[in-house]
C-alpha cells in the first residue's frame, strides 16, 4: 500500500494575487468544498502567451494542481516532457477558453486542448494522489478525448519557487512512439476551434475557408479513428493471447 497523506493540499491565493479579474474574464474561483470525490477531472489548456505551452491541471483537494509544458505531452514513453509546476487553479477553469487581454499575468489565447477525469495508477483516490505528488512520483491514468493511458509526473528539482517535473508515458497499450499527439491535435477539444479561431472570436461556424478547414479536420480524424482501432485491435490481440495461456 502506498503511504497515506490525510492532510488537504491546494491554495488559490496565488493564483487570485497574480490576476486583475475586472480585467480578465479567467475565472475568480473558489476552492471545492473537502469531502470525497468519485471522479476527478483534469485538463489540458494550449496557451499562446509570450511562449506556447501546455498547460496541464489535474484535480486535488478541490483545487487543480498544474504545470506548464513547454513542448506538451508525449505518447512515446522514451520521451521525458518538462513540466514547471505552477499556481493552482480554480476547479472553474477547466471550462475557460478564449483571451487573456496583452498586459494581463498570462495574457494570449487558450484553448481546451482536452479534458475527462483521471484517477491514481495503483486505486486510493485523493489520498494516494496527494501522497504521490508530495512524494514527488504521482502516477496516474487519463480518461481523456486525446489523452489516455497511464502517465506519471517525477518531480527532478525545485528552481526558486518552482518544482521542476517530468511528464512521462507510461508503456501500455496506449503508448505510440509513432503518434505525435501535440502535432496532430491542434483543435479545441470543447468547440473544434483553431487557436486562430480563438483569438479572433469567430466561431467554427462562420468561416470563409471551412471547406478547407472542414477537410483538415476529418482527415486528422480519420487517422485519430484509424489509431483508435489499431489499438483497440492490439488490445483484442493481448486478450486473445491472455486467453491463450490459460
Ligand atoms: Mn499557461
Amino acid at each position: 500500500m502506498p503511504p497515506r497523506n490525510k492532510k488537504p493540499i491546494g491554495s488559490l491565493a496565488e493564483y487570485k494575487r497574480k490576476r486583475d479579474f475586472t480585467k480578465t474574464a479567467e475565472p475568480e474561483g473558489v476552492r471545492r468544498a473537502a469531502g470525497p470525490v468519485t471522479r476527478l477531472r483534469f485538463v489540458v489548456q494550449k496557451h499562446a502567451a509570450s511562449h506556447l505551452h501546455f498547460d496541464f491541471r489535474l484535480e486535488l483537494d478541490g483545487v487543480m494542481k498544474s504545470w506548464a509544458v513547454p513542448k506538451g505531452p508525449s505518447y512515446d514513453p522514451a520521451t521525458r516532457r518538462l513540466a514547471m509546476e505552477v499556481e493552482d487553479h480554480p476547479i472553474e477553469y477547466n471550462a475557460f477558453e478564449g483571451t487573456i487581454p496583452k498586459g494581463q499575468y498570462g495574457g494570449g489565447t487558450v484553448m481546451l486542448w482536452d479534458r475527462g477525469t483521471y484517477e491514481p495508477e495503483a486505486g486510493g483516490g485523493e489520498d494516494a494522489l496527494r501522497a504521490g505528488y508530495e512524494r514527488g512520483d504521482l502516477k496516474f491514468i487519463l480518461h481523456g478525448k486525446r489523452l489516455r493511458g497511464g502517465w506519471v509526473l517525477v518531480r527532478m528539482r525545485r528552481e526558486g519557487e518552482r518544482a521542476q517535473w517530468l511528464l512521462i508515458k507510461h508503456r501500455d497499450e496506449f503508448a505510440d512512439s509513432s503518434f505525435d499527439v501535440v502535432a496532430e491535435v491542434d483543435t479545441s477539444v470543447a468547440t473544434r476551434r483553431t487557436m486562430e479561431q480563438i483569438a479572433t472570436g469567430r466561431s467554427r461556424v462562420w468561416q470563409s475557408d471551412a471547406g478547407e478547414r472542414g477537410e483538415r479536420v476529418a482527415t486528422r480524424r480519420s487517422r485519430m479513428a484509424k489509431k483508435a482501432t489499431a489499438s483497440m485491435a492490439r488490445k483484442t490481440v493481448k486478450r486473445r493471447k491472455a486467453t491463450t495461456r490459460r
